[in-house]
């Protein structure tokens, strides 16, 4: 695979990180590693210390206080730049929901256009002064100027109610009865009612571009459980004469049931962003189960550690580069269809899905 489209992460920290800070963005968790654990050893601690070293001029598999080091010799801005080019990618889809570098910077870091994702939840957290009898109108006026230049829109639905809502459309009576009661609830800011989280979502797929929707693992603020994307089978069946495409990100452990979504609704894809960085490179062979392989599309899902983007992407290459192997030696494909296959995976279904 030649340059890859990271169709889901989000940008970097913009600043130096000791050892604690670092090892913190290896995991999904929010408390410190307890005694006798460390979150560098375990899958993603390995796949840093495996690509990442090499980029900074160390030998692969450096002992984590040599790296760190190494990177804090170079500076964050030195050492992003280096990381990112080195995942050679050719465009990424950046979720702007999380703070952290500005575009411009990361754009420059990855040597690569980006472009943006909005989340639906955050346009209606930030409108301000407005009333419940106006808000659907104020959320439509205010989304429709966030897409401008945007390649898709994102909901976290799985982390706010879950993702078995009803599929239809709110009425207007029904959300203006619940902006009424969000709006009116003291220092409310977070959107977490059911009714309002589906009114964000349809007028998601409204804007025709595709909707991204987080899936399965993620942190702790999420029930896992709520976040089987199986649970979105009557959604997606409603959107689907819209011909809006609907893409599962994460999608582990249920990458198999996003499989089969994929495999039997023309509107479903699944995302392989976060998996292979965080379960290790074995899992990608269950990717490429059902799910027909015009409907899978490579991403990092980095967020925080530039390193995340040249494992997401090494992570792939390797993993990718072993499947071709053993599928060769089996004789199940020529290797005309492992190059096809291997590009519209790594950026061919980005480009025509997103658009770009
Ligand atoms: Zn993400």
């Amino acid at each position: 695979v030649d340059l890859l489209i990271d169709a889901h992460c989000h940008t970097v920290v913009a600043g130096d990180l000791d050892e604690a800070a670092f090892a913190q963005g290896l995991t999904e968790a929010d408390r410190p590693a307890p005694t006798g654990v460390s979150y560098v050893d375990s899958q993603l601690g390995l796949a840093v210390r495996r690509w990442c070293g090499p980029v900074l001029g160390l030998p692969a598999h450096a002992q984590l206080p040599e790296y760190l080091a190494r990177r804090a010799e170079l500076g964050w801005r030195a050492a992003s730049a280096a990381l990112m080019r080195a995942a050679g990618l050719a465009t990424l889809l950046v979720d702007t929901g999380l703070g952290g570098a500005s575009l411009d910077d990361l754009g420059g870091f990855a040597g690569a256009p980006v472009r943006e994702v909005v989340r639906l939840e955050q346009v209606a957290e930030s409108l301000a002064g407005v009333e419940a009898a106006g808000f659907a109108d104020a959320y439509r006026e205010a989304l429709a100027a966030r897409v401008a230049g945007a390649v898709a829109v994102k909901s976290i639905l799985a982390y706010r109610h879950g993702l078995g809502i009803p599929a239809e459309r709110p009425s207007p009576a029904e959300v203006q009865r619940a902006a009424g009661a969000w709006l009116g609830a003291a220092g409310a800011t977070r959107l977490t009612d059911p009714v309002l989280l589906r009114f964000v979502l349809w007028e998601g797929v409204d804007t025709g571009l595709p909707l991204q929707l987080h899936t399965g693992s993620g942190d702790r603020d999420l029930a896992l459980r709520n976040a089987d994307p199986a649970l979105l089978q009557p959604f997606l069946a409603a959107v689907e004469p819209t011909g809006a495409p609907v893409v599962l990100l994460h999608c582990y452990p249920y990458h198999r049931q996003a499989g089969w979504l994929a495999a039997v609704y023309p509107n479903v894809y699944v995302d392989l962003g976060l998996t292979l960085n965080h379960a290790g490179t074995g899992v990608l062979a269950e990717f490429f189960e059902l799910a027909p392989f015009g409907k899978l599309m490579f991403s990092t899902d980095a967020y925080g550690l530039p390193e995340l983007y040249r494992t997401g992407a090494a992570q792939f290459r390797h993993a990718f580069g072993r499947l071709r192997d053993a599928w060769l030696a089996d004789g199940a494909l020529s290797t005309v269809d492992a190059d096809r296959i291997a590009g519209m995976v790594g950026a061919g279904n980005a480009r025509r899905v997103y658009d770009l």
